[in-house]
């Protein structure tokens, strides 16, 4: 039994539906009364008796929450002057200073970097803001990050997910969601480019020159207070590579696109509270999305905008007294106000009781969602959100691209190295060598099947887009029915086409509820051709029809199967993280690895 809670609504609950999983515990409870002590008290008991059996583990890994610690201070790493990032050009430009040269310092340039240095390849990175924390708060969900090795950079884990789709009805989720400590990672991603010998400058990219048989040459600048060692004033240089990789993420300065970009956005405000309690929140679940909304109902003009933007709210209590909330309007074309969001918010906490005694930090973001497909191929390789690896109804891309890179930078590292020797030995590059080496990376960055993915996943976002705040409940409530393998899946990229295929239908002949099909119909219709039919037939062959779990790219498809991956997340929930067991453990494992990031920031410093 995977859902310990299931709460819905009374049509749910008499609902026939062959996939609702008849062994789930069904109960009521109050999601969102004003919080009395009594009342919290009430929840948390109630919460108990219908423990999922691992949920002994909950009580074990809310210590563990509390002992990873948040590092603040980002990881000290070599930043090299323009001058010393252009030395080793030779005078004809036939032999570049870099195999790949990255543009965009973000967690896709620094992953796909890292592992390209590791694969022996000369690796340089620009970026204007290289020294400051990345801006972003980012989530996973740990079955995403835990593969790859990257748990030493969460900072807290709730073994519990709640969606609640309205004041009375609140769905329950066992698949563990963690917060990534960005600086941990982003100082852990410089200290191992730094290691395999990448070479950083504070610049900006400005302008980028391919040649056919010559390498690619880019421009970049850095003004006068960037850190690049060598004095202050502007200053411009010239880098040439074999490849240029475009990771700046939204501003995708270089990548090109089928048609004119036009997304949608995912609006937000969200702020990081110091507060007197957590109100309705527990310490050992967050809340991936809460779209209640009767606390608007006094004030018109906020359910005028909530029916034009309906946001929910995403929560993650971080200890007992902070707590993160971020209302969030899913999808928006034309994205709706942050400010707007701000007021919501607060009327949201007033109606839950919470009251924050200072706001710790504060962000407001537009993250484009969706928009036309980046032309594949072309010269230039995008990674990270410039090539639209960005999950187009959620939002998520931080642990794709951690999958995602290593096999990029497997594939492009041998034909690198022919080049590479090619030139040394002082031959010249051929016609179409260049336009080789891109092709390939764009085969591994988007395969034919990933992208009739996002064909999926886009026609969704369209639809998306236009649903009011019932027909989104409706929409999730169906989205959540679904089997848990599926749902969970399709967040992670790890259905095929046909399994998008097979979602899809479910979805529509078996959870939604009757009184949103015409809507779902007649709203979908003028994207099933052009966003769904036509690029879907246009991607080639289907992978075999019986895969629906499809993760072909990172060597462990079989574990996506349901019986292995059900598994896989029990043993997640029960087991802590790099194998420690107690509380002492995980308090020795903070130190070691705080010592060693002391260490590996004197080495860096000493060099
Ligand atoms: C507010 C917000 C919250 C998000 N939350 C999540 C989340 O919870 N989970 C998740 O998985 N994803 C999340 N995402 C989506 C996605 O993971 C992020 O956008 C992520 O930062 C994308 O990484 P990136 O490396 O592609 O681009 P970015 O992180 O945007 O990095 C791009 C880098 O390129 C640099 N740059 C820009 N122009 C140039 C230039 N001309 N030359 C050189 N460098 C340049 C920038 O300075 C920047 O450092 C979120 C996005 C936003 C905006």
């Amino acid at each position: 039994m995977r859902r310990s809670v299931v709460i819905l609504t009374s049509f749910l609950l008499n609902s026939t539906s062959s996939f609702y999983h008849p062994t789930n515990s069904i109960f009521r409870t109050p999601l969102t009364p004003p919080p009395t002590h009594n009342s919290l008290h009430q929840k948390q008991h109630q919460h108990q008796h219908h423990q999922h059996p691992n949920q002994q583990s909950s009580t074990k890994s809310s210590h563990h929450q509390q002992l990873r610690r948040s590092s603040s201070k980002l990881c000290a790493f070599k930043i090299s002057s323009i001058e010393e990032m252009e030395r080793g050009q030779d005078e004809d430009g036939h032999n570049p200073q870099f195999d790949v040269l990255i543009c965009g310092a973000g967690p896709g340039g620094l992953l796909l970097g890292s592992h390209l240095a590791k694969g022996g390849c000369r690796v340089g990175i620009v970026d204007p803001v290289l020294d400051k924390p990345w801006p972003n708060n980012y989530g996973v969900w740990i079955d995403e990050a835990e593969p790859f090795g990257y748990m030493e950079c969460i900072d807290r884990v709730w073994n519990e997910v709640g969606v609640i789709f309205d004041e009375d009805n609140e769905l329950v989720l066992d698949r563990p969601y963690g917060r990534v400590d960005r600086t941990r990672l982003k100082s852990r991603l410089t200290s191992e480019c730094t290691e395999h010998g990448v070479q950083f400058c504070n610049a900006r990219a400005t302008d980028l020159i391919h040649h056919d048989d010559e390498p690619s040459v880019v421009t970049i600048k850095s003004n006068g207070s960037d850190n690049n060692g060598g004095g202050g004033g502007s200053r411009e240089g010239k880098l040439s590579a074999f490849l240029v990789v475009d990771a700046t993420g939204f501003s995708r300065k270089f990548v090109k696109h089928q048609e004119e970009f036009d997304p949608g956005y995912q609006v937000t405000y969200g702020a990081r509270y110091a507060v007197e309690d957590l109100g309705p929140y527990e310490g050992d679940k967050m809340i991936l999305m809460d779209y209640s909304e009767k606390h608007l109902y006094d004030d018109e003009e906020l359910v005028k905008s909530n029916d034009r933007f309906p946001s929910f709210v995403y929560a993650m209590p971080l200890g007992p007294n902070e707590l993160f909330l971020e209302e969030t309007i899913l999808v928006s074309r034309p994205g709706g106000s942050s400010r707007n969001l701000e007021e919501r918010l607060q009327k949201r906490m007033a109606a839950l009781g919470i009251k924050p005694t200072k706001i710790l930090e504060d962000e407001r973001a537009a993250i484009p969602m969706g928009g036309a497909d980046p032309i594949v191929p072309q010269r230039t390789l995008g990674f990270g959100a410039t090539a639209s690896l960005v999950h187009p109804a959620s939002g998520y891309m931080v642990a794709r691209a951690m999958e995602i890179a290593p096999r990029v930078a497997s594939t492009l590292v041998p034909p690198l190295q022919r080049l590479r020797s090619k030139v040394d030995c002082g031959q010249r590059l051929s016609k179409g060598d260049l336009d080789d080496l891109a092709e390939v990376g764009w085969g591994t960055v988007w395969p034919a099947d990933e992208r009739r993915q996002r064909d999926f996943m886009h026609f969704g976002f369209e639809l998306l887009c236009l649903l009011n705040p019932q027909e989104l409940r409706d929409f999730f409530t169906g989205f959540f029915r679904l089997p848990d393998a599926l749902w969970e899946h399709f967040l992670s990229w790890r259905l095929s086409g046909i399994g998008h295929i097979v979602m899809g239908l479910r979805v529509w002949a078996q959870c939604i509820p009757r009184r949103f099909m015409p809507t779902m119909l007649i709203k979908s219709l003028p994207f099933i051709a052009n966003r769904l039919v036509l690029p879907f037939a246009s991607r080639g062959a289907l992978e075999p029809l019986d895969k629906i779990y499809w993760d072909a790219q990172s060597n462990l498809p079989e574990r996506w199967e349901p019986a292995a991956y059900f598994k896989y997340l029990q043993e997640l929930r029960s087991s802590e993280f790099s194998g420690t067991k107690t509380v002492e453990d995980v308090e020795k494992a903070v130190m070691a690895a705080d010592a060693a990031e002391k260490e590996r920031e004197e080495t860096v410093v000493g060099k």
